[in-house]
């Protein structure tokens, strides 16, 4: 990988960091005390949906900055199953990605094997 392509996915990466972060602030919700108990309900609802959203962008953010973390080692790019090239595009799409496309579907499918 070249040191610009490393520039490009670092800079996608922070984007995306801070989108995630646009994204968590203007989810939280503050639970209301109101009088009419469908209302209250509704919002629990809500808050219930906006709690998981806000774990998974959590996840999210972990995962790109040990992403981050892993752009400035060698082995950033490197699929860890078969020590060939991730490839660029796959990494702007899922700058986390650890394994190549073709070792992703290969454990994808053993996966689903296994669940069957
Ligand atoms: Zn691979």
């Amino acid at each position: 990988m070249t040191r610009n392509q490393i520039r490009e996915i670092r800079s996608h990466l922070i984007q995306g960091l801070h989108s995630i972060n646009g994204q968590l602030d203007s989810g939280s919700t503050v639970l209301e005390n109101c009088p009419d108990d469908t209302d209250f309900a509704a919002q629990l609802a809500q808050h219930g949906l906006n709690v998981a959203m806000q774990r998974r962008h959590v996840t999210r953010i972990r995962e790109l900055e040990a992403a981050l973390k892993r752009l400035s080692h060698s082995d950033y790019g490197i699929c860890e199953e078969c020590g060939e090239e991730i490839g660029v595009a796959r990494l702007k799409a899922n700058p986390s990605a650890r394994l190549c496309v073709a070792c992703q579907s290969a454990e994808e499918d053993g996966l689903s094997r296994r669940c069957a």
